[in-house]
């Protein structure tokens, strides 16, 4: 059972008011708040062992190198990756897709097949694109039902031999739906085919085991999970990671460098080069350890009972709708909705007035708000330190705002 009151406290940012009203932070899959542990390690480390890693000899610089090493093997662990060299600390999920799209430029040809799901974020579409447009591979996509789900059938129709890689998200961060990896992995392994998981989504309220799915890449950002922004990882087997050639030349990634021949350094150095988000890696591992502390399984229990609260609240008012699975258990804490002849931006706008931020837009998917022909939604997502008090106060402001905008 979590102390809500209690774990409310570790977060100073939810003692503020806006416009006047206390916050109510409910745009937790744009970002997560910070607990003070965390805001604790970055102050610490910019006040008592700032210094560049893997180069110096001297005191400063090995207890930085210490500390990030430590919190490469503290992910490692949460993730249950193998090998502490599979994961390569990037500035976040798109920068790790971005890593791989690139790899896979040198061992893709011409009419290769790449399959990503109509629920994808841009960022799971456009490097793709791009990688298609580099190789001449060809792009198919997992359609969705009117859930917002994926119709499994026709992924088993798309993947063929010519399926080199498969791109799916774990969690929708547009309507919440859990996909079902396992099967998506299992599948596409049955033909030969690369998987990449983006879990930018599913990393804040599930407790992902790397070993156990069998996924060859999975990428994540650490301010999704109360860590600091600028920081993430890309998980890869190491076999795929040492078939791959590196994204960027530099500093740290090199074994030798002579003008006519560089040798690169082993994993995971190869793809880091220059210096790094030192004190972002570090404190991604604080805020890790933090969510370890507080539980996922408390942290889905409760994530749960609110969303199922908040989807009961917010169906009672005339005219919403909720985009999305409607099964508790088929998605995660994101509510993403629309009120009948209301553009979702004055909803976020006029709510936002009395202290409420939720999300307004297309979230990055744009395809799937084509597919439900709506220009955006508005999105509530909800965390592990927010309340029923506050679905209250988010139910109570989209009726006024519906009023006024009626
Ligand atoms: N994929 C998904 C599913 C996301 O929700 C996000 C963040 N909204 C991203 C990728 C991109 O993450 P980042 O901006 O941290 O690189």
């Amino acid at each position: 059972m979590l102390d809500i009151q209690k774990v409310r406290t570790d977060f100073p940012i939810l003692k503020r008011e806006v416009n006047g009203y206390p916050l109510v932070y409910l745009d937790n899959a744009a970002t997560s708040q910070t607990p003070q542990v965390v805001i604790d390690a970055i102050v610490d480390y910019y006040s008592n062992y700032n210094a560049n890693i893997h180069r110096g000899v001297h005191t400063l610089s090995q207890e930085a190198t210490d500390a990030y090493e430590q919190a490469r093997q503290k992910i490692q662990l949460h993730f249950n990756a193998k090998h502490a060299h599979e994961i390569i600390f990037t500035s976040g999920t798109t920068h790790g897709i971005n890593l791989v799209a690139n790899g896979f430029s040198s061992l893709l040809k011409k009419g290769d097949e790449i399959i990503v799901s109509a629920l994808e974020h841009h960022s799971n579409i456009v490097p793709w694109q791009m990688l298609c447009e580099r190789t001449g591979a060809v792009l198919k996509v997992i359609p969705m039902n009117d859930n917002g789900e994926l119709i499994m059938d026709v992924y088993k129709d798309l993947l063929s031999n010519k399926t080199k890689l498969v791109f799916v998200n774990h969690i929708s961060n547009a309507l919440g739906t859990i996909n079902p990896i396992q099967k998506i992995i299992d599948l596409a392994h049955n033909k030969g085919a690369a998987v990449l998981i983006d879990g930018a989504q599913a990393s804040p309220h599930i407790k992902v085991n790397l070993q156990q799915l069998n996924a060859d890449f999975y990428v994540a950002s650490a301010h999704k999970m109360c860590g600091p922004t600028g920081v993430g990882i890309l998980y890869g087997k190491e076999a795929w990671l040492n078939k791959l050639p590196p994204y960027q030349g530099g500093g740290e990634m090199i074994a030798e460098v002579t003008f006519e021949k560089t040798t690169y350094a082993d994993l995971p150095h190869k793809f880091e080069a220059g210096t790094p988000n030192i004190c972002g890696g570090i404190a991604f591992g604080v805020a890790i350890d933090y969510m370890n502390n507080i539980g996922f399984n408390n942290i889905a229990n409760y994530e749960n009972e609110l969303l199922k609260y908040a989807t009961e609240k917010l169906l009672e008012i005339e005219g919403l709708k909720i985009y999305g699975p409607d099964v508790l258990g088929a998605k995660t804490s994101v509510i993403s909705f629309n009120i009948e002849g209301i553009h979702p931006y004055d909803i976020g706008s006029i709510i936002d007035k009395l202290g409420i931020a939720v999300r307004t837009g297309h979230h990055c998917a744009q395809p799937i708000m084509d597919y439900f022909k709506i220009p955006g939604t508005v999105r509530a997502s909800i965390a592990f330190y927010n309340t029923k008090e506050e679905i209250d106060k988010l139910v109570v402001a989209v009726k006024r705002a519906k009023e006024m905008l009626s």
